[in-house]
């Protein structure tokens, strides 16, 4: 997996969003068809987000290829609502310029039309069922969950232009797995966006087929609260269209709600400034006195969809639209030019990178040198001012200073004349 732009964070746009999405281009060693799968054009939809992240995570491409754009709408992502400039859904026929979403909106544009790409979904969630005929306020034809959405039956002239019967046969094969519910069956949902809906037009799915692109929604809907069961109906929607494309894949897990639901709850790792690496499962929901800049911080984060808000004494680390910690900073200048230090762990002497984590069985020593200032975070001596040289154990630690619930993650922090240097972050995994 190659990614291609991870700019999650643009900073000086007058007008522009915060955050800008990320591409991912999964190539297989075998050519064949490019499928692009675009997620999060509604922040509050996050069925539509969390699927595609997990496919940049867990599936390898064996032919063909795919490019991913998990978190279209990210600024609206992490305030979990549907436009926080607005339905971006609706800014595809025009955009200003001054449109917050301008930047996003062309660039995907871009995308779309780009030569290569073969076919276009965009996830959603959306309301009640879709039924053809009226059963009651969530079961009718008005509905938009669990549902195919095409502008059209055909596009003429353009490879997969057969919408009415991609979409048929992706219902079908969708309707045949195990279901959570008899009732999330799948349909297709014509909108004749060129005759009857004006809204429609302004839609990203009818740039895309006016601009002979094969194009359709997946929408599951928002009436299922179970996120574990939205992403399970998106892969294997997405699955059937692959494999209709003759896009081949592997994935890394078995695809049920469970496996699901276990790799949603996977954050991944935080780094910041590369000095500073945070496990984010398990995480204590505050960490306090973590050494930053001022300004100008760069978050690293391993899931596709992590990010943090400013919230101006502290930093919200999000994983899309879940609150998963608060960063509480002390600030330094971070001008310190070392970049490593030696360590001994359960007795073995290594070379440590500072922003790496380390797993100890039983004891840990950091091996003096003058340079350093040396504070294990928790770890209480009165006599002497550098931590180092001591040999530690888990129970010398005071818990509550862990960073994980669990009580074995701690800071060694490095300093030079004041400055911070770098954590190597020390895991017990030991009694
Ligand atoms: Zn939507």
């Amino acid at each position: 997996m190659r990614i291609v732009l991870t700019l999650f964070l643009i900073h000086g746009l007058l007008f522009g969003a915060l955050r800008h999405f990320g591409i991912y281009e999964m190539e297989g060693k075998e050519q064949g068809n490019k499928l692009l799968v675009i997620g999060g054009i509604h922040g509050d939809e996050p069925g539509g987000y969390f699927a595609p992240a997990l496919v940049v995570q867990h599936y390898t491409i064996k032919k063909g290829s795919l490019l991913v754009v998990p978190n279209l709408n990210f600024d609206s992502i992490v305030h979990n609502r549907r436009g926080i400039y607005g339905d971006m859904n609706r800014k595809f026929d025009h955009v200003d310029q001054t449109d917050p979403d301008y930047e996003l909106v062309t660039h995907i544009k871009s995308l779309i039309t780009d030569p290569s790409v073969d076919f276009i979904i965009n996830l959603h969630d959306g309301r009640g069922f879709y039924r053809t005929t009226w059963e009651s306020a969530i079961f009718n034809p008005r509905a938009w969950g669990q549902a195919y959405i095409i502008d059209q039956k055909t596009i003429d002239d353009a490879k997969f232009g057969n919408l009415d019967e991609i979409t048929a046969l992706m219902a079908n094969k969708l309707n045949q797995s195990e279901l959570a519910e008899n009732h999330h069956q799948f349909d297709v949902k014509n909108t004749y966006t060129k005759d009857k809906d004006e809204q429609m037009r302004m839609s990203l799915t009818y740039f895309a087929i006016t601009h002979l692109k094969p194009a359709l929604a997946i929408e599951t809907s928002k009436n299922i609260t179970e996120l574990d069961t939205k992403v399970l109906y998106q892969l294997l929607s997405m699955e059937a269209l692959l494999n209709h494309m003759g896009i081949e894949f592997e994935r890394n897990f078995e695809l049920t709600r469970e496996t699901v639901n276990h790799l949603l709850a996977q954050y991944g790792t935080l780094a910041i400034n590369n000095k500073f690496e945070l496990s984010l499962n398990d995480l204590r929901p505050a960490l306090h006195f973590v050494p930053m800049r001022k300004t100008g911080n760069v978050f690293e984060f391993s899931h596709p969809l992590g990010t943090t808000i400013d919230r101006g004494s502290y930093h919200q680390i999000m994983i899309g639209n879940i609150p998963v910690a608060r960063l509480y900073p002390q600030h330094f200048s971070l001008t310190c030019k070392a970049t490593a230090a030696t360590i001994e762990r359960d007795g073995n002497q290594e070379r440590v990178s500072f922003g790496q984590t380390v797993r100890v069985n039983k004891t840990f020593k950091v091996l003096a040198d003058k340079d350093f200032r040396v504070n294990l975070i928790g770890f209480v001596t009165k006599e002497r001012d550098s931590q180092d040289g001591i040999t530690v154990q888990k129970s010398d630690f005071i818990s509550r200073f862990s960073t994980d619930q669990s009580e074995t993650s701690f800071r060694a922090e490095f300093y030079d004349n004041g400055d911070f240097c770098g954590t190597i972050t020390v895991v017990f995994e030991g009694p």
